[in-house]
C-alpha cells in the first residue's frame, strides 16, 4: 500500500495550487494528453484492476470489464468532445443590447476533491476524475478503504502515471476523509451514502465549497401486466443481482401488478437458475458481500417477510444467495433502509395509483424503473413521480449512456455527471459581456430628467 502521510495533505494541496496557478491545465491539448494518459494507464493495468476487484468483491471478470474498466468509454467520449465543450459559447442579446456581444467561457475551478465508495470502487473514482481532468482541474482522490485492494491499485496507477502536483491519491478511511474535508477545495465530488453525504456538505459549507453528492436510496421497480415477461424477468434479475445487488441504482424492491405477480415470481426463479445455476455459491459469475458488517446487515433483513427464493448464506465466504422475499410490510427494516445487496422484496398493487402513492410517500429515489408497454401508464408514472433518473423496460443501463446526466434529486443527491455533465460539474461558466466604443447612448446616465419614458418603453 502506498501510504500518504495524512500530515502531508496540506503540502499536496499547496503543490496542486501551484500547479494550477502555472496555467498548464488550462491548455486543452494538455487535458487531452492527460485523458489519453489515463486511458493508457488503465489498459496497462487491466489485469491488476480485475484481480483487485476479485479480491475485494469476488467480482466476475466480465462485470469488471463491463462496469469498471468500461469507464474507458467515458474517457473516449470526453476526448472526442472536449474541443467543442471548451469553446466559448455565444449567448444571444436582446435588441436594446445591440452594441454588445455576450459569451460564456467555461473555466476550471482549481483543486478538487473526489471521494469514492466501495461498490464500484474503480469506476466511481475514475469517472468523476475524467470530468475533473477534462475541465482543467487538479484533483485529489480518496478511494474507499473498504475495497482496499482496489484502493491500492488506484494509488499505484495514479502515482506511476501522474505528477502528484496534478493528480494525487490519498488512501485511508474516515480519518483520512475528515482530514481532507477540513481543507479548502474548489469543489468536492462525493459518492456514497446519504448519512455521510450530509457530513461532507456540512464540511464544505465552512468554505462555501460547491458539492456534488452522488448518494443512494431505495430505487423502486414497477412491473405492469402489459410486458414481455421473459425480457422483463431477465433484465430485472441482471440489474438486481449484478455485483450481488451492491449497486446504487439496482432495483431495490418490486411493485408488481397483482395480475402478473405469480408469473413474475416463477420467471425470476427460472432465470436465477439460468444465470447462476441451482447453486449460485459455485457460480463464477456471482459476487460476494464486501464486508462482514454488510453481510450481517443483509442477513438480518431475511427475518422480514417470507423468503420464497434463495436465502442461503455462508458467513465465512460472505455469500448470500440471490433472494426474493414476499409478504413484507412497509414498516419492516428491509422496506425502510436501502438494501444494497441481493435481496428483492416484492410488493403487489392492484391499481397503479397505489404504487405511485407509495413512491411519493418516500424520499426521492436515485432511479425509478417501469416495465410496461402501455404509453399512458408510462406518461402517468413520469408525470406523477420524481427521481434522479428513469429507465423504462430495462434496469441499470441508463448509467452507460454518456449523453444522459447521472445523479439524484432530494435525498438521493445533488448535481450530476457523465459526458458533458461531468465537464460542466467541474467547470465554472464565466459570463462575459462586451460593449464597443462606436456609440454611447445616454439614456441610462444622470441627469435622469426626461428619460423615464424611454426606460418605460424599453421595459415594454
Ligand atoms: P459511505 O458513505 O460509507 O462511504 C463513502 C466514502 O466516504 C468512503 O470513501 C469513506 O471512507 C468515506 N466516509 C465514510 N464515513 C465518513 C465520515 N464519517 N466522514 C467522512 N468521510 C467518510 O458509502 P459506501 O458504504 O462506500 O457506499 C454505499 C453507499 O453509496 C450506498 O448508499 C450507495 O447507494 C451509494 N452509492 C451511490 C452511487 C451513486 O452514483 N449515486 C454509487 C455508488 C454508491
Amino acid at each position: 500500500m502506498i501510504t500518504t502521510e495524512l500530515s502531508n495533505i496540506g503540502n499536496i494541496i499547496q503543490n496542486q495550487r501551484e500547479f494550477f496557478k502555472s496555467g498548464k491545465t488550462k491548455d486543452v491539448t494538455f487535458r487531452i494528453e492527460q485523458l489519453k494518459n489515463l486511458r493508457q494507464a488503465i489498459i496497462e493495468h487491466e489485469e491488476s484492476i480485475v484481480e483487485a476487484l476479485k479480491a475485494d468483491l469476488h467480482k466476475p471478470t466480465l462485470e469488471s470489464y463491463l462496469t469498471e474498466i468500461g469507464v474507458i468509454k467515458e474517457i473516449d467520449y470526453a476526448i472526442k468532445h472536449l474541443k467543442t465543450w471548451t469553446k466559448p459559447k455565444k449567448a444571444p442579446v436582446s435588441f436594446d443590447f445591440f452594441s454588445y456581444s455576450a459569451r460564456i467561457y467555461p473555466e476550471p475551478l482549481g483543486v478538487v476533491l473526489i471521494i469514492g465508495p466501495w461498490n464500484y470502487p474503480f469506476q466511481l473514482i475514475i469517472s468523476p476524475l475524467v470530468g475533473a481532468i477534462a475541465a482543467g482541474n487538479c484533483a485529489i482522490i480518496k478511494p474507499s478503504e473498504i475495497a482496499s485492494h482496489t484502493s491500492d491499485v488506484i494509488a499505484k496507477i495514479i502515482a506511476k502515471h501522474f505528477d502528484p502536483a496534478y493528480i494525487a491519491v490519498v488512501e485511508g478511511g474516515v480519518e483520512a476523509s475528515q482530514k481532507l474535508l477540513a481543507e479548502k477545495f474548489d469543489h468536492i465530488f462525493f459518492t456514497g451514502g446519504t448519512a455521510v453525504g450530509k457530513i461532507v456538505m456540512a464540511a464544505a459549507a465552512k468554505y462555501l465549497t460547491p458539492v456534488t453528492l452522488e448518494l443512494g436510496g431505495k430505487s423502486p421497480c414497477i412491473v405492469d401486466s402489459d410486458i414481455n415477461l421473459e425480457h422483463t424477468v431477465r433484465r430485472i434479475t441482471w440489474g438486481k443481482f449484478i455485483n450481488a445487488g451492491q449497486t446504487c441504482i439496482a432495483p431495490d424492491y418490486l411493485l408488481v401488478n397483482k395480475i402478473i405477480k405469480k408469473d413474475l415470481i416463477n420467471g425470476l426463479e427460472k432465470c436465477l437458475k439460468e444465470f447462476y445455476s441451482d447453486n449460485p455459491v459455485n457460480s463464477p459469475d456471482y459476487a460476494r458481500i464486501i464486508s462482514q458488517k454488510h453481510f450481517e446487515r443483509l442477513v438480518n433483513f431475511l427475518k422480514d417477510g417470507e423468503v420464497i427464493i434463495g436465502g442461503e448464506n455462508q458467513p465465512s465466504e460472505r455469500y448470500l444467495a440471490p433472494t426474493v422475499i414476499d409478504n413484507v410490510s412497509l414498516e419492516d427494516s428491509v422496506m425502510q433502509e436501502e438494501i444494497f445487496g441481493p435481496i428483492l422484496p416484492i410488493i403487489e398493487y392492484t391499481d397503479i395509483a397505489e404504487a405511485i402513492a407509495l413512491i411519493n410517500s418516500r424520499p426521492k429515489p436515485l432511479a425509478l424503473y417501469l416495465f410496461s408497454q402501455n404509453k399512458n401508464l408510462q406518461k402517468r408514472v413520469l408525470q406523477e413521480t420524481s427521481s434522479g433518473g428513469v429507465c423504462i423496460n430495462d434496469t441499470v443501463m441508463q448509467v452507460g449512456v454518456s449523453s444522459l446526466p447521472f445523479g439524484g434529486v432530494g435525498d438521493s443527491g445533488i448535481g450530476n455527471y457523465h459526458g458533458k455533465a461531468s465537464f460542466d460539474t467541474f467547470s465554472h461558466n464565466k459570463s462575459v459581456l462586451q460593449n464597443s466604443f462606436w456609440l454611447d447612448l445616454k439614456w441610462r446616465y444622470a441627469p435622469y430628467e426626461g428619460k423615464l419614458p424611454i426606460i418605460k418603453k424599453l421595459l415594454g
